[in-house]
């Protein structure tokens, strides 16, 4: 099983590191040609969602990363990466637009938006959330399903082999939510075979 993350800007080492830790083999992509190889998963990290999306562009890998999620690619997307994957998101400027969710970038405010907690996600258990200048989701629709709320605002949620979360759990010790992904991209690539 080979998970790609995106290293254009952000959060992406401390997700290469929890995925070893969970003995799940990793590459960074840093460029079109990186995309050629075989890849089970990919992870769009936090960061600047602005940023990431004009590096995406610029590196023409913007409609190919669209394409191959929309083909069924599985993906985890936390904080700028949830902006990213947005169908629409308030504040945002480049949207990959693949998930039925609308999104509020910066929305607990841009100073008072670092905070951690603890907090239930379906599907995977009491998890420790730490937010950093985070987006929470407005709404979701069609089949995209709410896995995570603090304080009545989403800030989990799943469709079909997209996962995205407002917080960072790449910076926890906690790997409980990157097995869960990796049982999606498990999942995907049985159907598959
Ligand atoms: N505020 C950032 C954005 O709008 C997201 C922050 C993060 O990824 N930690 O893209």
């Amino acid at each position: 099983m080979q998970i790609g993350i995106l290293a254009l800007q952000g959060a992406f080492a401390e997700h290469a590191a929890m995925l070893r830790q969970l003995g799940a083999s990793c590459f960074e992509i840093r460029q079109k040609r990186d995309l050629d190889q075989p890849m089970d998963g990919l992870i769009v990290p936090g960061g600047e969602s602005t940023v990431i999306g004009k590096l995406l562009k610029e590196l023409d890998c913007f409609d190919l990363v669209q394409e191959r999620i929309q083909n069924g690619l599985p993906v985890f997307g936390t904080c700028a990466g949830l902006i990213l994957l947005a169908k629409e998101a308030e504040g945002g400027h480049v949207q990959l637009g693949t998930m039925d969710i609308s999104a509020r970038r910066n929305a607990y405010g841009r100073q008072l938006g670092s905070f951690a907690t603890t907090a239930e996600m379906k599907g995977v258990g009491k998890i420790p959330m730490v937010f950093i200048r985070a987006p929470y989701i407005t709404a979701v629709s069609g089949t995209a399903e709410v896995l995570a709320e603090v304080d009545g605002k989403i800030v989990a949620a799943k469709q079909g082999n997209q996962l995205v979360t407002a917080f960072h759990p790449e910076l926890t010790q906690d790997t409980r939510v990157h097995a869960y992904f990796l049982h999606m991209v498990e999942e995907a690539a049985k159907k598959n075979a």
